[in-house]
């Protein structure tokens, strides 16, 4: 798996998800689930970074840089988030970033719901075995995603708010997506606000997780009692059945 950095210690911890994160990896290496974009992408864009991040970052989709790479923000918003983030005295190698979709759509149209869909799975295990405090959406795609609303980027960034993704509770912090900002020096100046307040939201105490679902044991296969004899019932409905069968042509 492609990661920014090497974490320097691996605690056995960290070594189990960075294992386990990296079978989801393999698995979406093959991914079919979206017949459209798994013909026309060049890699897939799994995600990259600190297995055990407290800040993650969820941005749209791979665009062409990124699919020729198969690393997530390596065109121009990758560099303006790279300078936001050195702004706040953090690298790559700190957080771990990630997007909607782990394919390029076609001449970067937007992702479709079907393919939002289909590729949450990963996102939502990510998000499981990173176990990160923050998360950033950056941008319309991944902020209504993970806030199951439609409300937009423009009424929420800047604000963050305690939200359960998957088995997981974080802190979201939606921001404005970087593609939006590079040309317009406003946006660059309202996304650098936003992204000040990070470093204070990550070092908050984590959200009171959720209770684990108890696993319900599978109830055990009783085998039926036998009937010696059919009860009246009972009776006309085999008869029936064995009717039907013969009318059927089978034994
Ligand atoms: N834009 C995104 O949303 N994600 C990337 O990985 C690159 C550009």
């Amino acid at each position: 798996m492609p990661t920014a950095t090497e974490h320097p210690v691996a605690s056995g911890d960290g070594h189990r998800r960075r294992e386990e994160l990296k079978a989801v990896y393999e698995q979406a290496q093959g991914c079919t689930k979206c017949p459209q974009l798994a013909a026309t992408r060049t890699t897939v864009v799994f995600g990259a970074g600190h297995a055990d991040a407290d800040l993650m970052f969820v941005g749209e989709a791979p665009g062409a840089n990124e699919d020729q790479q198969g690393l997530p923000f390596v065109g121009h918003s990758g560099k303006l988030l790279d300078r936001l983030l050195a702004e706040i005295g953090m690298a790559r190698g700190d957080v771990f970033v990630t997007n909607v979709l782990r394919c390029r759509p076609p001449g970067n149209r937007d992702p479709q719901p079907s393919e939002i869909d289909a590729c949450q799975d990963y996102l939502l295990r990510q998000v499981e075995l990173i176990e990160p405090r923050v998360i950033c959406t950056l941008g319309n795609f991944a902020t209504k995603l993970l806030r199951a609303d439609i409300t937009g980027i423009t009424r929420l960034h800047g604000r963050a708010e305690v939200r359960t993704i998957g088995p997981r509770a974080v802190r979201l912090y939606p921001l404005f997506h970087p593609a939006a900002a590079l040309y317009t020096p406003r946006m660059v100046e309202t996304l650098r606000e936003d992204f000040a307040r990070i470093p204070e939201l990550v070092a908050l105490p984590e959200p009171p997780q959720p209770e684990p679902l108890e696993e319900v044991p599978e109830p055990e296969a009783r085998p039926e009692p036998e009937l010696a004899v059919p009860e009246p019932e009972l009776a006309i409905e085999v008869a029936a059945a064995e009717r039907e069968r013969e009318q059927l042509g089978l034994f």
